[in-house]
């Protein structure tokens, strides 16, 4: 076991309570660690309230230094941070060591991003000018899919704008980010970044508080409206980016064997517990058995086991929770479709279960309308393109979807009548930091990502000037 304290006021310190974290590749108490009670949530806010005043007067430079120190530092140990990872979330370590390489690629980009003065105005009679000032204390409430990278994409905009910062990632995997807190403390003076977690019991407190200015939540939408709820008492700055049940459109033109494998890596990347995978597949009927066919093979030669070991190309589910919960679709599914691979959980110890695809199925069933966030894809089949985008669209989400073809021209007209907050062609799940990110409908509010989401860590101050002398 390692000490893995928390990051308050510049101190590590131990919390209050105790929390075990389990392996999901062998149910096992992995680390024993400790996790905040509310007088410690309490502390957090405070000393970031109170390192505010500071750092937003801190000059741009100096907060790029601090962030390329953090990326640097972390990069420096992807090894130790992608086994931790793959320990506490599951993922293979290759995927594992993606998402620390990803996590440093985000704070670099907004290591170098800027907050000119904008000039909207500028005459002999008047000087008008847009600035982006900072909005004060941030809190950073993560989900357990990728808590370091999301923690990171969090951590580094909000700095870099003069906010000081609150990251609180899930209970389930809190390692990775609790392991940056001793970085932050020798790189950033106190209470700029506070790292705090909790037993998923005292987000609200974050949500409600009157000296957290902005919440930028990553999450499912239960949760997020929870937050929203919470958050009205003070009018607080929302970004919101929740949860996703992205519709595929799979055109006749294209060869299924040669698509195949792009698609199922999107579907099922992370044992599809991405909110931006790809989760209904909508096939048209000519190529609706080859294309079951061949996503079939690949899920029956997935190497599911413990990401660490050599081979392995899919983890368990992260958590017994979310196990459960898949198994509830798998279910469905097979009430409801046909199971043409997959379709069974391993025997214990873990949290396992093959890749599956199920077919014959259609809209109005659990597994298709609903975000089974697990290693599940429905493939359903359609006659007419205007049938697939509307079923694709008759959801309450609206994070991504895509469409696959031959003819970009085509996918294109397909791709802009998507209700969604990305369209993709030809791929799915693309994302980095130089592109806008956000939902639609009940998949999120606000953006993130690029220079679009930079901003919304900032509040707008227009200066205007009448130049005349009294
Ligand atoms: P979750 O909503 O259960 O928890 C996310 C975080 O919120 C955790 O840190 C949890 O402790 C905290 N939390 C719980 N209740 C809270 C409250 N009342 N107030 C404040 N914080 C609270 O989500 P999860 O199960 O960890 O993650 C899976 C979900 O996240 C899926 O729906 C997935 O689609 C979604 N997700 C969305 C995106 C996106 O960018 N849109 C990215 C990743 C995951």
């Amino acid at each position: 076991m390692q000490s893995f304290p928390m990051l308050i006021n510049g101190e590590l310190v131990q919390g209050n309570r105790t929390l075990n974290v389990i392996n999901p590749a062998t149910e096992e108490v992995f680390q024993q660690i400790t996790c905040a009670d509310e007088s410690q949530f309490e502390q957090a806010i405070a000393a970031a309230k109170g390192a505010f005043a500071q750092w937003q007067t801190v000059d741009m430079q100096t907060r790029r230094d601090s962030l390329n120190k953090l990326a640097d530092a972390l990069e420096a140990q992807t090894g130790v941070f992608a086994e931790l990872l793959t320990q506490e979330q599951g993922k293979p370590l290759a995927e594992s060591t993606a998402e620390v390489g990803f996590s440093c690629a985000f704070i670099r980009y907004f290591a170098q991003s800027e907050l000119p003065i904008e000039t909207y105005q500028d005459d002999e009679t008047s000087k008008i000018e847009l600035h982006r000032k900072p909005l004060g204390v941030v809190a950073g409430v993560v989900p357990w899919n990728f808590p370091l990278m999301i923690g990171c994409f969090k951590l580094a905009p909000a700095v870099l704008s003069g906010n000081t910062f609150i990251l609180k990632p899930p209970a389930t995997t809190p390692l990775c980010v609790l392991k940056l807190a001793d970085i932050c403390q020798q790189i950033f003076p106190k209470g700029v970044v506070n790292i705090i977690t909790d037993n998923n019991d005292l987000g609200h407190i974050l949500s409600a508080h009157p000296d957290v200015a902005k919440v930028a939540f990553t999450g499912s939408t239960p949760t997020g409206k929870k937050i929203m709820s919470a958050a009205s008492g003070t009018l607080k700055r929302l970004t919101l980016e929740l949860g996703g049940n992205d519709a595929g459109i799979v055109l006749p033109d294209v060869d299924p064997k040669k698509i195949a494998p792009a698609i199922f890596a999107t579907a099922f990347m992370n044992c599809g517990q991405v909110c931006i995978a790809l989760k209904r597949l909508y096939v048209h009927e000519d190529i609706y058995d080859d294309l079951v066919h061949e996503l079939s093979e690949l899920a029956n030669s997935a190497v599911v086991g413990n990401g660490l070991h050599d081979g392995v190309t899919f983890g368990p589910i992260q958590n017994k929770a979310q196990f459960v919960k898949v198994q509830e679709y798998l279910a469905d599914a097979k009430d409801n479709g046909v199971i043409a691979a997959g379709g069974e959980v391993l025997d214990g110890p873990g949290f396992f279960m093959r890749p599956t695809i199920v077919r014959d199925v259609t809209d109005g069933c659990k597994v298709v309308d609903e975000e089974p966030f697990g290693p599940i894809l429905p493939v359903i089949k359609y006659k007419t393109i205007d049938d697939a985008v509307e079923r694709a669209n008759n959801s309450v989400f609206g994070l991504g979807g895509s469409v696959w073809s031959n003819d970009l021209d085509k996918a294109y007209e397909v791709a802009k009548r998507l209700e969604c907050g990305t369209s993709w062609i030809n791929q799915h799940l693309n994302f980095g930091p130089t592109v806008p990110f956000g939902g639609a409908k009940e998949s999120g509010i606000g953006v993130e990502f690029a220079q679009e989401g930079l901003l919304e860590y900032t509040q707008v101050h227009v200066i205007n000037i009448a130049k005349q002398t009294f």
